[in-house]
């Protein structure tokens, strides 16, 4: 059998900051705290608790004095400015893990909007580099993948001026984000596209695609909860391949039908998993490993 790897796996420069920046303050004896996963990978998120990483359930009621002696750490797509001013009084330290891809983001959407502009984000509500966003505007909309695009138009159409600036979530799909802006831009109004969409993400997608077309079946490693790694096993499937969405090599089906597959993980797999993953199939089918470009 042969098994090809793509040529991005493993953490993206974001993810990776987070998780290593978290291990070497509690390597240090540090108590710090998140909000939520510091990444969308139960693995991971296991290990890091168990070298004692602590998580906040609600962020605004479970900020007490008793947290003046620890750290908080900002996960890498941000917090919005309301809610980090009060870490900011409630936490001796706040250290920002937020990606500067994501960062720039915030930084583009505020000059525009003081510039003049509707800021519409194509996002999903609840994600947190959403709420971030939407915490440093005040003349904003926020745009679902399952818009109607009559009442976006309308809604446009209400709070607009004269210019609307059309942005991205930065993990969003990047075909779909560029169909949405396409259909905005017929609108009679000054209509600027900022493609936000975070290129690691692009690329893999692009991956998952070859992959697809060079294989008769692509197992996709991740989180079951990582929205990106979904995202790709969907890719798959929508090119009409099987896609093994799995964390670890007892969740693989039998592989013997298959005489190629490909390998793929999202951006918060660390390259441990995929490596377990590797040596499995090498083990089980004398799997040839062949990297994809
Ligand atoms: S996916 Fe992109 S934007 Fe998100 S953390 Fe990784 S590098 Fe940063």
């Amino acid at each position: 059998m042969k098994v090809y790897i793509a040529a991005a796996t493993g953490f993206c420069y974001g993810v990776n900051r987070a998780v290593s920046t978290c291990e070497r303050l509690l390597k240090n004896g540090i108590t710090v705290y998140t909000n939520g996963e510091l990444v969308h990978n139960e693995e991971v998120v296991e290990g890091l608790k168990k070298m004692g990483l602590k998580t906040l359930k609600d962020i605004e009621s479970d900020l007490d004095p008793e947290l003046s002696s620890s750290t908080f750490a900002i996960r890498a797509h941000g917090i919005s400015p309301l809610l980090e001013k009060s870490l900011r009084k409630s936490f001796g330290r706040v250290v920002d893990l937020t990606c500067p891809i994501v960062y720039n983001v915030f930084r583009l959407a505020e000059r525009l909007e003081k510039k003049g502009y509707l800021i519409v984000i194509y996002g999903r509500k609840g994600h947190a580099e959403v709420e971030a966003i939407c915490g440093r505007l005040k003349n904003y909309l926020l745009i679902e993948p399952s818009y109607d695009i009559k009442k976006v138009y309308s809604d446009i159409l209400k709070k607009a001026e004269e210019k609307v600036a059309i942005i991205s979530q930065t993990t969003m799909n990047h075909q779909e984000f560029m169909n949405f802006s396409s259909q905005i831009k017929n609108i009679d109004l000054k209509v600027e596209v900022f493609d936000t969409i975070c290129s690691v993400t692009v690329k893999r997608e692009e991956e998952a695609k070859k992959l697809a077309e060079k294989c008769e079946a692509v197992i996709v490693v991740g989180g079951k909860q990582s929205s990106n790694t979904k995202k790709l096993a969907c890719i798959v499937q929508n090119s009409g391949k099987k896609a093994f969405h799995i964390r670890k090599p007892e969740e693989l089906p039998l592989l013997s039908e298959f005489e190629s597959v490909g390998v793929i993980s999202g951006t918060s797999t660390p390259f441990v998993q995929i490596q377990r993953i590797l040596d499995y199939i090498e083990t089980k089918y004398e799997g040839e490993v062949i990297h994809n470009g």
